[in-house]
């Protein structure tokens, strides 16, 4: 199949008058030249969205299930050439573009079935004559902004989410990765999602279509996963019209090991959650605490793995960490390394960045007044600090302004309640380094944002409650 460059508008490819060009991280090199969506794109998209929305809301739930059924479908069976798009555009490793197209692929299976199970309720009425009952009605025609790091998974999570309740969309998938949104459409019209539910418009102005999404009375709600900076001024502009707001924002993910871990297990977790997608993720583990008294050990089992991470071009076999995704990436990475380190930290382990291929570093004696272990260093730096005990690694964990998700590893059932309660964060792993998964409810406290994603839950933040009381 062609790859897609054309913004997607009320079911046709629209090649607009301006393009941009999407080039590899790895080498630069030419990817796609894109349509580059100005006001009148951006309208056009708002007005098929809000047309669609009447007949799509009222074609029945198991229907919509099963077009979102034959979507994850299509994914799983263009799963190759899926994952090699997304290495182009985004550079991660092939395996875990792969991976990426699983998971999103099972938003889309799991929200085909959810779509049947958008249950309301009948509440016993105050009067013999009283009935009450409440249903869930879709919100409307919502608006979704997604990043970079996740071109395919950001996107379906989202979009199944508002098909499966009847929703409409116009999307808008981040610069660096349009291809990824504009392959989901591809498949969505081969299965035969009707023109208008699904729109994906490219631009170069993030700003003002943020703003023009926002600005329009047909959009009822915004789905936003990035910055928090971002996110805070989107929330901002949702204000004015009321509109529904779902965050997923920034993260500064703990990644807790207590003495009794089992410490082949805590390092396997630690590979996981930090340097999948490059540590580019919003859950990737930010600040190791480790108890003073396994500290060494933990650090000796970790090197050897480390040291075995293969840098290098996504499309290649073997590799685990492909480039950064642009040079100011980079340039943060190298900068939050360069203040650890004139701040004191100690370098275990570090490899010279060649362009935007950057290793892994490893670094212990980091304290809080070390800029990497306030921001989210989106990269594959292992930042080490140490807990005198369990009360003082807690304390540390949830001393951030953000509480996405945490991370411990203990043997003992008793720390394990005390941290699964005691962590302030919307997702908590224990003993493991991955949480997300499309049954469980994805979303952050605090700064991470509002709103769940995934679950039976990842409904609610697409419908309105409505209840009818009605005198017999
Ligand atoms: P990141 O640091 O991951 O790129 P951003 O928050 O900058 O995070 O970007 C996430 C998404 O939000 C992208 O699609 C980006 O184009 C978009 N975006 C960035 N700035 C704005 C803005 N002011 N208004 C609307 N969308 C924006």
């Amino acid at each position: 199949m062609k790859t897609a460059s054309d913004a997607f508008i009320d079911g046709r490819w629209v090649p607009g008058s301006q393009r941009f060009v999407v080039r590899d991280p790895f080498d630069d090199s030419l990817v796609a030249e894109v349509t580059h969506c100005g006001d009148t794109e951006v309208d056009a998209a708002i007005d098929a969205a809000a047309r669609a929305f009447g007949a799509w809301r009222k074609k029945p739930a198991p229907e919509r299930g099963k077009l979102l059924g034959q979507l994850a479908a299509r994914m799983l069976a263009d799963e190759r050439r899926l994952g090699e798009l997304c290495v182009r555009e985004n550079g991660k490793a092939l395996k875990e573009a792969i991976a990426e197209v699983r998971y999103a692929a099972s938003f889309f299976e799991w929200f085909a079935g959810e779509a049947g199970r958008a249950y309301g309720e009948t509440i016993p009425g105050s009067r013999p004559e009283q009935r009450i009952v409440v249903t869930r009605e879709p919100v409307g025609p919502c608006a979704l902004i997604t990043p970079w790091n996740f071109p395919y998974a950001m996107l379906t999570r989202k979009l199944g989410a508002a098909l499966a309740a009847g929703c409409t969309v116009v999307a808008k998938p981040a610069e660096q990765t349009p291809l990824g949104a504009l392959a989901i459409a591809q498949l969505a019209e081969q299965v035969g999602i009707p023109a208008g539910v699904i729109n994906i418009v490219p631009t170069t102005d993030a700003k003002r279509t943020g703003a023009r999404l926002l600005g329009s009375p047909q959009i009822k709600k915004l789905s936003f996963t990035g910055s928090t900076a971002v996110g805070r001024e989107l929330l901002r502009a949702a204000a004015d019209d009321i509109k529904r707001v779902s965050l997923e924002l920034g993260g500064n993910a703990p990644f807790v090991v207590l003495a009794d871990a089992d410490l082949h297990e805590a390092v396997a977790g630690a590979m996981i959650a930090k340097f999948r997608n490059g540590g580019q993720s919003c859950v990737a583990a930010n600040r190791f605490i480790v108890e003073e008294s396994i500290a060494d050990s933990f650090v000796a089992r970790l090197l050897p793995a480390v040291q075995k991470l293969v840098v290098g071009r996504g499309l290649d076999a073997g590799v685990d960490l492909g480039p950064l995704v642009d040079d100011k990436s980079v340039a943060k990475v190298r900068r939050l390394v360069a203040d650890a380190v004139a701040k004191g930290a100690t370098v275990l382990h570090d490899s010279a960045p060649r362009g935007r291929l950057v290793g892994p570093t490893v670094l212990r004696d980091v304290t809080p007044a070390m800029d990497l272990w306030r921001e989210e260093i989106f990269g594959p730096v292992i930042a080490i600090r140490t807990a005198l005990d369990e009360l003082d690694a807690l304390a540390q964990a949830n001393d951030t302004e953000y509480g996405l998700v945490s991370y411990v590893y203990t043997r003992d059932a008793a720390r394990q309640v005390r941290f699964g309660e005691g962590l302030e964060s919307g997702m908590v792993g224990i003993n493991t380094g991955l949480v997300s998964t499309a049954q469980a409810p994805f979303g952050g406290i605090k700064h991470s944002g509002l709103g769940r994603e995934g679950s039976r839950h990842g409904l609610d933040d697409y419908t309105n409650l409505k209840y009818v009381s009605t005198t017999i």
